[in-house]
């Protein structure tokens, strides 16, 4: 049996049409699944009972189920998900003026090993199937109350997602689809460390949602050793390819940049990173590093982090400092994974 949650819209409609059923019933049955969050195909009266039978025989709906959750100070909230395997992800609800952000996960650990980031102590153990990935958005969706909902998606949380790439590009079209999650492309952010060749081949798959690039460093030397996915695509490389991705207009690339003390937060870094960034539309965020256990960084001083944003500013480049959330529950950047540790 297949999980139907996840399963691509065009792949229905050509099960459909072997089946010999009119292909505008993938609609009703997107409808019900991903506006009405049926959990049974016996509610779906519009259809045929052939059809239904069809389904039943063929689909399960499933998503990942909600072990526990945990409440921040700010109200940030982590859902930690246990999934059919027993393997554990969570996802990281954040609540601002005017929107409801969630961060979700698209593997179960990640093979990166960034030296900043908890999540990479885990290696990977596995990615998630496209319904455990879009599952999170819906699962945690059907919890909160109406005024709460999710209004925009990071994928941000534990994993690589390029490193999944099918699956996240399956779960990505039915985010954006009308007749699936109708999520807007510009209330969701992919963010990848880089991986130069799946981002050639994600600009072709005309999904137009925002990128994310986490830089952390301004030279090779540094980036190699925070980030060891720089020996294989180093900066150079990844900023040649971003300067030729096709972005949308009024749209800019995201650049995230964790500010580790001694590491990558001198004035020096502040000035190549203005001159690497020439040119490429984009914006900057920065983000003091999240401590963990075991961890081998310290956060930057806030006097650091200010020179380093009124430096940025003053090349004309847009600057955020991102204010750490859930970080009490080990919910920001960086940090999860805790409770996946915990558990194996
Ligand atoms: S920062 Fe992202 S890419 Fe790097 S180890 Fe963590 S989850 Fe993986």
């Amino acid at each position: 049996m297949i999980n139907i949650i996840g399963y691509p819209e065009a792949r229905l409609a050509l099960l459909f049409s072997e089946w010999d059923e009119k292909t505008y019933h993938v609609r009703q049955v997107l409808n019900w699944i991903y506006h009405h969050g049926a959990e049974d195909f016996s509610v779906m009266t519009n259809l045929s009972k052939s059809l239904r039978a069809k389904l039943t025989d063929y689909f399960f709906i499933g998503f990942p189920r909600i072990e526990k959750k945990t409440v921040s100070k700010d109200g940030t909230t982590k859902y930690l998900f246990c999934l059919e395997d027993d393997s554990r992800i969570e996802s990281v609800w954040i609540p601002d003026t005017g929107r409801k952000t969630l961060c979700i996960s698209t593997q179960v650990g990640c093979r990166l090993a960034c030296t900043f980031c908890l999540t990479g102590t885990l290696g990977l153990r596995r990615n998630l199937t496209a319904a455990e990935f879009i599952g999170q958005y819906m699962a945690v969706n059907q919890v909160l109350p109406e005024e709460d909902r999710i209004t925009n998606v990071v994928i941000m949380g534990m994993g690589e997602p390029l490193d999944n790439y099918e699956p996240v590009v399956d779960g990505l079209r039915l985010m954006v689809s009308p007749e699936a999650m109708a999520i807007g492309n510009r209330r969701i952010t992919l963010s990848t460390s880089g991986l130069v060749d799946k981002l050639e081949k994600f600009q072709d798959e005309d999904i137009h949602v925002n990128l994310a690039v986490s830089l952390n460093a301004t030279e090779d030397s540094t980036r190699d050793a925070i980030m060891p996915i720089n020996k294989k695509y180093p900066i150079r490389v990844l900023l040649e390819r971003l300067r030729q991705y096709p972005l949308k207009k009024r749209r800019r690339i995201t650049f995230e940049y964790v500010l580790l003390k001694g590491v990558n937060d001198t004035p020096e870094d502040a000035v190549r990173l203005a001159k690497l960034l020439k040119g490429i539309p984009c914006k900057i965020n920065l983000i003091a590093f999240n401590g963990f256990e075991g961890a081998d960084h310290q956060s930057p001083s806030r006097a650091n982090v200010l020179d380093f944003q009124n430096y940025l500013i003053s090349k004309n480049y847009t600057v955020f400092i991102r204010k750490p959330r859930g970080d009490d529950v080990l919910g920001a950047c960086g940090q999860l994974a805790a409770e996946t540790l915990a558990v194996s």
